[in-house]
């Protein structure tokens, strides 16, 4: 194994284990610069992604290494030093982090399959197309809503809101609809763009004085597909251009799409009349897949990167990862690794093993009371010390309460825990949150379907 392979399968280990934006931030530039005496040298762009990386991610970062290539890695550190690309036959990560995961996938592939590819001056991604987007009761809704949105752009469901939590499908349904848009009408002009970059196109033109040409580029499309728009959170100035923008395309029935991996209501910190206008079409979410659905993504999967692999092991996969889709190609990209670096035909036990390393890691994310208190606090856009404090105002009260209520649910703490972790409240105050919450989820929909999407947080970190 070179070093190329030893880190590319390293990378599949983190990036199962790290959220998509952290993988992406701390990983990207990295390579293994040298590993010889059981020393492995990892070459990073910075030093403050080397002393990041050195507190926050030394152990997984070994962990995962030792799981890749155990035997040959005692030591591992870390050094400032570009990556020389001439040098990295196969680079691991293309140029946008959604094809990252395929790149992995790719280089492990059996047959040669096509380069990650480029981002079209659309912003969409060629791999994201209806055609190898499978269809279950999970998303029949959202893919549906979709298809009419193809057929009449701007008419039947404008806007069109999509939601649910991370590593369902969004991106790439929306994508796909971009797609489909311009294959049927190539005049079109179609724009696909994060939330976030629409923000800091919007930051970047204010500074620059160059708000006009911005304006001109965003009310000049005929579908505009803005992704992940819970990032409009507390940013105002962002969110007054887009309700410009949305007022402008809407006026003159042009398509917006808008994803998000929670419903408008619950978007915090969002302005009344931007709210009002994202329910104004139709909203569809989209659910954890079922075991069929999964089973026939991991066939498309494998089929995609041409290899084979035997009904029972698919099952197997299918049945021990189910929290998302990222999830479960990760672990097969994960078994692909395996069987190509060893020089191994898949064998079933072999596969157990792996499975059962993987998903106890994804067990083993435990999560402390803290860390309960800082996912719920920025669910709802609240500084910790609020959430904690003792103000008894109604919009810090129930989120307060709930994550008392996850805190007991999620990890059993103790009533006397809770109430120590929750600004040192007494006992009782956390007996009283957590009976009060329960109610809640049954009687109150928005409760519960916020207390659902904390959950799906707390299992991706
Ligand atoms: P989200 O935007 O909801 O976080 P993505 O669209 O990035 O999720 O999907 C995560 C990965 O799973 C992508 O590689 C995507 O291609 C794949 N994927 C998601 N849903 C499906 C599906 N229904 N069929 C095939 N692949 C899927
Ligand atoms: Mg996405």
């Amino acid at each position: 194994m070179n070093t190329v392979q030893l880190w590319q399968a390293t990378l599949g280990e983190l990036e199962i284990l790290l959220s998509k934006p952290n993988f992406s931030t701390w990983f990207r530039e990295t390579f293994v610069v040298s590993h010889e005496n059981n020393k492995v040298v990892i070459g990073v762009p910075n030093a403050f992604t080397k002393t990041y990386l050195e507190k926050k991610y030394h152990v997984l970062i070994v962990r995962a290494l030792r799981n890749v290539a155990p035997e040959t890695i005692k030591d591992v550190l870390y050094k400032v030093e570009l990556k020389d690309l001439r040098k990295q036959a196969d680079p691991p990560f293309a140029s946008e982090p959604d094809v990252f995961s395929q790149a992995l996938g790719q280089s492990f592939a059996k047959q040669s399959a096509p380069r990650p590819e480029h981002v079209t001056p659309a912003g969409l991604n060629p791999r994201y197309t209806f055609h190898n987007f499978i269809v279950g009761k999970y998303c029949e809704l959202a893919h549906a809503a979709c298809q009419a949105v193809c057929d009449t752009p701007g008419e039947t469901y404008n806007p069109l809101f999509i939601y649910g939590g991370v590593g369902l499908g969004k991106t790439h349904l929306l994508q796909a609809v971009g797609h489909e848009i311009l294959t049927r009408s190539p005049e079109k002009r179609v724009l696909f763009v994060t939330c976030e970059k629409f923000s800091n196109d919007y930051i970047q033109a204010v500074r620059s004085g160059r708000a006009k040409e911005l304006k001109d580029t965003y009310r000049s499309v005929d579908v505009l597909i803005i992704d992940d728009v819970q990032f409009l959170s507390s940013k105002e100035g962002t969110q007054e251009e887009f309700f410009h923008t949305f007022n402008a395309l809407h006026q003159t029935n042009r398509q917006l799409i808008i994803s998000s991996d929670r419903p408008p209501k619950a978007i915090p910190a969002i302005e009344g009349r931007l709210l009002s206008r994202l329910e104004w079409g139709m909203i569809a979410d989209i659910t954890s897949p079922d075991l069929e659905t999964r089973i026939a993504i991991l066939e498309t999967k494998c089929k995609e990167k041409g290899v084979r692999v035997s009904g029972d092991i698919i099952n197997y996969i299918a049945t021990m990862v189910h929290n998302n889709i990222r999830e479960l190609e990760g672990a097969l990209n994960r078994i692909l690794a395996y069987s190509q670096l060893n020089n191994e035909e898949l064998g079933f036990e072999k596969i157990k093993q792996i499975l059962s390393s993987l998903t106890m890691s994804y067990a083993k994310k435990s999560i402390t009371p803290k860390q309960i208190v800082s996912l719920v606090a920025e669910f709802y856009n609240l500084a910790i010390g609020d959430l904690i404090g003792e103000s008894r105002k109604r919009e810090l009260a129930i989120p307060r309460q709930i994550s008392m209520y996850l805190m007991r649910e999620e990890i059993k703490c103790s009533f006397p825990t809770i109430g120590q972790e929750i600004g040192g409240r007494d006992h009782t105050t956390a007996i009283h949150a957590y009976n009060k919450i329960q109610r809640d989820v049954d009687e109150s929909p928005k409760v519960k379907q916020d207390i659902d999407l904390i959950r799906q947080r707390m299992y991706n970190i």
